[in-house]
């Protein structure tokens, strides 16, 4: 893929070797860094050679720096796409200072922003009895259960919404909250920022209107476990190579 140019079709990024003929896209711009992105309409016809493949598709398809930036040119391609009328009056948005945009009509301005989501893999025991609080959201592909995630409220801090979300999902409390370190996550425009925590007290017990199954998991019984693209799944590796070492 180009390093200065992106296209995407609807939310389908076009894979392509070598130079790509110009595109008649429906929107574009340039990311601070100065790459062009561009998005094409759907009835778009496809040049020969591209393939248009879903974010998560990609992955397997690009190094990991191709791919982050990929996600990065989507979340800023939706961010526009969200922004076009102003959320004060409803007139439509001109470009402001720096990246922002600027209501002519009323002067509010908005930059470009994203929604924060706390994700926390909680742990508790030693040895070969250590064990990890994993859930299933009925989104997950068979099999599968991960860390519990949710988005922050506004006014609250990280490690509120930690608690907040561990108590609501899964009816515990946790203690000694570790930054472990955040994802951009394109799906369609969040930052997650991971944490681990161990295990206070309660009784685990899944919010049926969030969560399908959760369990307490040890290394001789874990599950199938999310994709290699997501934080959740480098916290789980994390923890388990730290258990392998003591
Ligand atoms: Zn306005």
């Amino acid at each position: 893929m180009s390093e200065a140019r992106i296209v995407y079709q609807g939310d389908r990024l076009w894979l392509f070797a070598g130079p790509l003929p110009e595109v008649q896209a429906e929107v574009s711009l340039t990311l601070p860094e100065g790459i062009l992105v561009e998005r094409v309409a759907e009835e778009h016809p496809l040049p020969e050679g591209v393939e248009a493949l879903g974010l998560r598709e990609a992955f397997d398809r690009l190094d990991p720096e191709a791919w982050a930036r990929a996600g990065r040119a989507y979340q800023w391609l939706e961010w526009e796409a969200g922004h076009r009328f102003c959320g004060g009056c409803g007139r439509e948005l001109a470009p402001g200072e720096g990246h922002s945009l600027e209501c002519p009509a009323c002067g509010l301005t908005v930059f470009p922003s994203n929604a924060t989501a706390v994700i926390v893999l909680i742990q508790r025991g030693e040895g070969s009895a250590r064990a990890w609080a994993l859930a299933r959201s009925p989104h997950f592909k068979p099999g599968v259960y991960s860390a519990v995630a949710g988005f922050t409220e506004p006014g609250e801090s990280l490690e509120q919404a930690v608690h907040r979300e561990v108590a609501e999902e899964l009816g515990l409390r946790v203690q000694n909250l570790r930054y472990f370190g955040s994802q951009p996550w394109p799906f369609p425009n969040g930052l997650m920022v991971g944490f681990t925590a161990d295990y206070l007290d309660g009784e685990l017990k899944p919010n049926p209107d969030e969560i399908e199954d959760a369990r307490w998991f040890t290394r001789a019984d874990l599950p199938l476990l999310p994709s290699a693209l997501s934080i959740a799944r480098w916290m789980l590796d994390a923890a388990l190579a730290e258990s392998d070492q003591g």
